[in-house]
């Protein structure tokens, strides 16, 4: 499926703040732009330590900045997909062990 089905990117981390800061340990939030002035919403995230005390406050930051990158992501991944498999890969139309099958597993996990 190549369909896009979900928001289009790119998508920023924390495009709503004047000045972001993704290294802080604080909430996040994942927007896309929908237009000259405004963007969409996609996701937020939260620091993990209000969930789980002792946890490292990077925790959040990192999932913002992963979450961010997913459409740049699952565009390698398309592409990936398309490639030739790995020398040493079985490939015998059911078996991929290289990153053709990784990339295709990781497509339709996203269901993109
Ligand atoms: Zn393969």
């Amino acid at each position: 499926m190549n369909e896009t089905t979900y928001t289009p990117g790119p998508w920023e981390v924390d495009a709503f703040e004047s000045a972001a800061i993704i290294s802080d340990g604080a909430t996040h939030s994942i927007s896309a732009p929908a237009n000259d002035s405004d963007r969409y919403l996609v996701a937020e995230t939260y620091p993990l330590a209000d969930a789980f005390p002792g946890a490292p406050d990077v925790v959040g930051d990192a999932n913002a900045r992963l979450i961010a990158a997913a459409p740049d992501l699952l565009a390698a991944c398309r592409l990936a997909a398309r490639s030739l498999h790995h020398p040493e890969c079985p490939n015998d139309g059911r078996h991929c062990t290289c990153h053709v099958g990784a990339a295709i597993d990781a497509i339709t996990k996203a269901g993109a």
